[in-house]
């Protein structure tokens, strides 16, 4: 028996990249090419498979952990022809970047009885994806359908997601924005917060927009079948026949709809991500319970310290909530720089009573008083600690494996993905999968382009999801949003940069707004020249990047937004002042050497 360490291959120059599973443990039996690790990026997840086969003796890796190419996920004693081969280190073949099918195409299954309706696109699935997807196929000319389990559109970001999420943020931001007003001699009393009217408000724009979209389906003629459905064959889908008072909430009328298509489009998206070491509570609530806004408890523990989390915390805290997170990454909001962060983090430090980082959430137990939360980690308190509630937002799960794809012949990963090529085809040419079902980032403006691309496919168009950068945001107060080539991933990458900052402290309209701790960063190729990254912290950032992602996609270099005339004064005019400060010409800050 030979020894042989497994090390993470060729994963395309990416450094310190986060471990988000480890599939294999002591004594586990390997075999060749079997997934052992998955690595996430901010742009990609990859599974990272064995190079050789044998028994784990050792894992060197725990989930969160960072790992580059080169380092030792595992020992394993190897099996057979490992065993007796000469002990030269052998090269493991590459990782793959996602969404890679972990599992191979399954043998479709074979339906040979009639449809009640056929179609030449069924869209499985109504949200931004999925009817953006449907409405672009209809105005192509196609016969489209929709199936929906809810009686809705929208999806998660219209019913349970983005929407009110920033209907609520809004209300949030307003108070915050009138209570610094104090500072400058304009008092109001506290507000009195009338929660079910607040709800009313957030129900009423989420049925604004859901009644649009059941208007523009009909204009198309597009139909929607409400129901669960799920393939039974290449060429088919079963519609379970649903009734649904409210999203999230669906029961099986007992009625059956076959629906053929020449196309389909697989928009079915994703679910909280459940941890299992936690109870059924009302005071354990997910992103879904903590838009319904039952109540404003006196203190909340966030399980997560990603976007989603600190959104409604924000909410929380704002109407009156102390705030904890517990996060077991090395710090909040991964994805976007931590200077960027830090501006963030000290504009809201007044809303958290603790904040901990490397730290894992290990039990939870609901007692009468209250759930008790036990922590390991950097800044794990020693004992159980109390709170009123906890909000669970540790991330979302794909459905791909809730929706018979291996009766059509599609590949599922292990963890759920949809493995599609750049015009968004599954393995089966004419199913095609757009939206959180096939990859990170889970953003509603990625599953609309993508449900755009691959409606002209099946209209017969050659259309490719070609973006070369896809914006995230945090839409918290400051909002901190980041586009392309982040200074970390530079770093990491080794990339040659150089990098401009435009502090909003010399920014007049910033100054004015009372929210002069903002900055605009631009991240350049340092050959090219060209912009390939930028960032906002402050007000409105989230608004504002698309200017950057725009600047990415034209290939702008700093002379071309510098010129550009930005109106006066504004937050977005930090963005040409950024590029002003690049090419050492801002006249608005002390003087710098011309480059
Ligand atoms: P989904 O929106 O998940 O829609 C999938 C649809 O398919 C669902 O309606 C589901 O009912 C249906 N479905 C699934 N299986 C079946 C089946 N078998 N039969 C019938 N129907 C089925 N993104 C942003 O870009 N910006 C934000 O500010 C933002 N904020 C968010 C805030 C919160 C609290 C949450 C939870 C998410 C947020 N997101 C945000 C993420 C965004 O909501 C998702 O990325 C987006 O909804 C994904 O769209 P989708 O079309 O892929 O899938």
């Amino acid at each position: 028996m030979s020894v042989i360490e497994l090390k993470v291959p060729d994963i395309g120059g990416h450094e310190n990249v986060d471990i988000i599973a480890v599939e294999v443990k002591m004594g586990d039996t390997v075999e060749t090419e079997q997934t052992l690790i998955t690595l996430e990026t901010d742009k990609a997840t990859m599974d990272v498979p064995a190079s050789a086969a044998g028994v784990v003796k050792e894992v060197h890796v725990k989930v969160g952990d960072k790992i580059s190419e080169g380092g030792v996920i595992a020992v394993i004693e190897a099996a057979g022809a490992a065993a007796s081969a000469p002990k030269t280190e052998e090269k493991p073949a590459p990782a793959a970047e996602t969404p890679k099918a972990a599992s191979p195409a399954p043998q479709a299954a074979n339906f040979s009885g009639s449809a009640d309706s056929e179609y030449d696109v069924v869209v499985l699935g109504g949200g931004p994806g999925g009817y953006s997807a449907a409405f672009a196929a209809a105005d192509e000319g196609l016969k489209v359908a929709i199936v929906e389990r809810y009686s809705t559109l929208g999806g998660v970001c219209l019913n349970v997601g983005c929407i009110p999420s920033k209907a609520l943020l809004h209300n949030a931001n307003v108070i915050d924005e009138v209570r610094h007003l104090a500072a400058n001699g304009i008092k109001y009393p506290e507000p009195e917060v009338d929660l079910e009217m607040l709800r009313g408000y957030k129900n009423k724009v989420i049925g604004k927009l859901t009644t649009g979209l059941a208007g523009m389906a009909k204009a198309r003629k597009v139909d929607v079948i409400q129901g669960n459905g799920q393939f039974i064959s290449p060429n088919h889908i079963e519609v379970a026949l649903t009734t649904s008072s409210e999203y999230e909430q669906a029961s099986e009328t007992g009625e059956k709809k076959v629906v053929a298509f020449k196309n389909a489009i697989i928009a079915a998206g994703s679910r909280v991500m459940n941890l299992p070491f936690i109870p059924q509570d009302p005071r354990i609530i997910d992103s879904t319970g903590a838009l319904a806004l039952k109540e404003i408890p006196k203190n909340m523990l966030i399980i997560g310290g990603g976007i989603i989390g600190l959104e409604m915390g924000t909410v929380y805290s704002t109407l009156g909530t102390r705030l904890e997170v517990v996060e077991m990454m090395d710090g909040l909001m991964q994805g976007a720089d931590r200077d960027m962060v830090k501006v963030w983090q000290k504009a809201n430090e007044h809303r958290f009573d603790r904040i901990m980082i490397n730290t894992k959430t290990v039990a939870v137990e609901a007692k009468a008083d209250g759930i008790y939360v036990t922590f390991e980690g950097e800044n794990a308190p020693k004992e159980p600690q109390r709170y009123d509630c906890v909000l669970v937002a540790a991330g979302r799960a794909p459905n791909g494996k809730l929706i018979g794809a291996e009766k059509a012949g599609v590949a599922v990963t292990e963890r759920g993905f949809i493995e599609v090529d750049k015009q968004q085809r599954t393995n089966v040419p004419h199913i095609y999968a757009i939206g959180d079902i096939v990859g990170q980032p889970m953003l509603a403006h990625k599953a609309v382009h993508e449900g755009h691309v691959a409606a002209e496919n099946c209209a017969g168009h050659k259309a490719y999801f070609d973006a070369r950068v896809i914006p995230g945001v945090a839409f918290t107060s400051p909002e901190v949003a980041w586009v392309g080539v982040t200074e970390t991933q530079a770093k990491a990458q080794g990339l040659n940069i150089t990098k401009s900052v435009f502090p909003w402290a010399a920014s007049g309209r910033a100054i004015a707004n009372g929210c002069d701790n903002g900055m605009t960063k631009l991240i350049f190729d340092a050959e090219s020249g060209r912009i390939i990254g930028g960032a906002i912290v402050g007000p409105n950032g989230g608004d504002m990047i698309g200017e950057i992602c725009l600047a990415i996609e034209m290939g702008c270099d700093a002379t071309d937004i510098g010129k550009t005339i930005h109106p006066h004064p504004t937050l977005g005019e930090s963005i040409g002042l950024a590029a002003e400060v690049a090419l050492g010409v801002c006249t608005d800050l002390p003087p710098q050497r011309k480059k």
